[in-house]
């Protein structure tokens, strides 16, 4: 067996699948260099100080819910636990101000959000028993991945416009971020069995209470504390042999790292970008081709600062309205507290509408649209805003993009992929950054042999839910 102190292991990329794989290596004993171009860690879950107004704010608005089993044990792994607030409750607001709360109480998986379903005002009678007669069809299990999409699903099985507007779609389009007809039905019902029927606690939702920045920082101390070394502001130009000793020389602008193993951990299109300056292999090609096959899809999230509260909510869903969530970051973020201003962010997933618009003509939009809803804005005075356009957030999850998602190994030897887009179970989420990342790390360890399982165990189900396939 190979001891792992003696192994160099390049990480390039410092999104959570990059920063996951590191964190993961260093424990185990390799020294670990983690590449990234950027001046900051995080990657699409980062923030920073908005030039516009001066305040540090997230790139958007990123949540987790009690499921995401791997995320939840990098935090614990960072001694972060404690910077996530959960919450078992959702609360969808009526144009009017008329709020409908979904929370779980003591009956057993699947039913225990079903008292609250029932006293919802949102949905009409027709609604929740079309919406009920919808979620039974996951609870055996998810259906694989036909090549139907969930938007002609949710017409095959009778969904009524209600149903549909008011819960599949804020549900699906803020988790999946992409509309139901690009949405495979695997994926969409493995978000409602997760979210609604698994367990109260698989389906808690975690917000951050620290700027994502903050949070995923903790891992440059983490890795640096073991040895390894975080290289910001390095892009990685190629990869080369590093002639018979079976070595990779990793290339930036001005700089070269010898690696005995390499872990590639960047987007998709960074990847697709990176692909020509890499080394001839068998199956090269055909990664270009499962590259291509990937498609993204946007999020904006608008951020404004009002010179009074709203709202007292913390988080809601706006039914019948093209903002789509609104986080309280004044409530969410206690740094945020001290201005006196209050801090209200709006995400639009799946936002291709938006994506032209002029910033002030999205600023007018909200703002209109918060007044639709909360009686308070008639006396409040936006004080400042910010608009952010994610034009490459996600990928679509469309059915049939898993027979072309690869897993962690690569066309070439001792490099291996990760990044969000790899083969995990999961679609784009942190928690599919973070399996891709361990699941990278363990490809690692096997190539030395001294394969480790890094990966956790999935949450088991709870109450009869038990009684159902994983
Ligand atoms: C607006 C928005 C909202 C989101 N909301 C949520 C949410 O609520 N919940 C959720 O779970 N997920 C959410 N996501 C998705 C989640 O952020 C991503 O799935 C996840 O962060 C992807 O991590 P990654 O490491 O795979 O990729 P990335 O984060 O893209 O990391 C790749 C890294 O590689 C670096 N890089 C690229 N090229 C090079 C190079 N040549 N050399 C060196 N470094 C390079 C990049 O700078 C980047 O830091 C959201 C994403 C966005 C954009």
């Amino acid at each position: 067996m190979t001891n792992p102190m003696q192994k160099n292991v390049v990480v390039v990329g410092g999104g959570l699948a990059g920063l996951s794989a590191a964190c993961a290596l260093s424990d185990a004993g390799y020294r670990v260099q983690l590449l990234e171009r950027r001046p900051y860690v995080g990657g699409r879950a980062s923030s920073y100080e908005h030039p516009g107004t001066g305040e540090v704010i997230d790139n958007c608005q990123h949540v987790l819910i009690g499921r995401c089993t791997n995320l939840i044990d990098l935090y614990a792994r960072l001694g972060v636990p404690n910077a996530i607030r959960w919450y078992n409750q959702f609360t969808f607001v009526e144009p009017g101000g008329r709020e409908s709360v979904l929370r779980s109480t003591g009956l057993p998986a699947p039913m225990h959000s079903s008292l609250s379903f029932l006293a919802a005002k949102c949905f009409t009678v027709a609604d929740k028993i079309a919406i009920a007669r919808g979620l039974l069809a996951f609870v055996w299990g998810l259906p694989p991945d036909s090549g139907e999409n969930f938007g002609a699903w949710l017409t095959r099985h009778g969904q009524t416009h209600g149903a549909i507007e008011r819960f599949w779609k804020p549900v699906l389009v803020s988790a999946l971020n992409e509309d139901p007809e690009r949405i495979s039905v695997h994926y969409a019902a493995k978000v409602f069995r997760e979210s609604f029927l698994s367990s109260a606690r698989a389906g808690e939702m975690g917000i951050p209470s620290i700027p994502l920045s903050e949070l995923y920082g903790h891992a440059i101390d983490y890795i640096t504390a073991r040895g390894g070394e975080v290289r910001l502001r390095t892009s990685v130009e190629s990869i080369a042999c590093s002639g018979t000793e079976n070595r990779w020389r990793v290339l930036s602008a001005d700089e070269t790292f010898d690696a005995d193993a390499v872990v590639l951990a960047l987007p998709f299109e960074g990847m697709a970008r990176l692909l020509p300056q890499m080394p001839d292999a068998p199956g090269k090609e055909t990664l270009g081709a499962k590259l291509a096959a990937f498609e993204h899809s946007p999020i904006t999230g608008i951020h404004l600062w009002f010179d009074r509260e709203i709202t007292p909510l913390e988080h809601a869903v706006l039914l019948d309205s093209p903002v789509q969530w609104l986080f309280n970051k004044s409530a969410l973020q206690p740094e945020h507290r001290a201005s006196g201003e209050h801090y209200i962010e709006l995400v639009v997933s799946a936002s291709r509408a938006l994506v032209p618009m002029q910033r002030q003509e999205i600023v007018d939009l909200a703002v209109a649209e918060l007044g639709r809803f909360f009686p308070a804005m008639r006396e409040a005075t936006l004080v400042k805003a910010a608009v952010v356009k994610e034009v490459r957030a996600t990928y679509s999850v469309r059915p049939g993009l898993d027979a072309v998602r690869p897993g962690a190994e690569s066309p070439w030897p001792r490099m291996v992929l990760a990044g969000d887009w790899t083969a995990t179970g999961w679609p784009a989420t942190m928690e599919g950054a973070v399996r891709s990342g361990y699941q990278a790390a363990e490809a690692v360890t096997a190539i030395f042999g001294a394969r480790r399982r890094i990966r956790v165990e999935d949450l088991p189900h709870g109450g009869l839910m038990k009684l159902t396939p994983a």
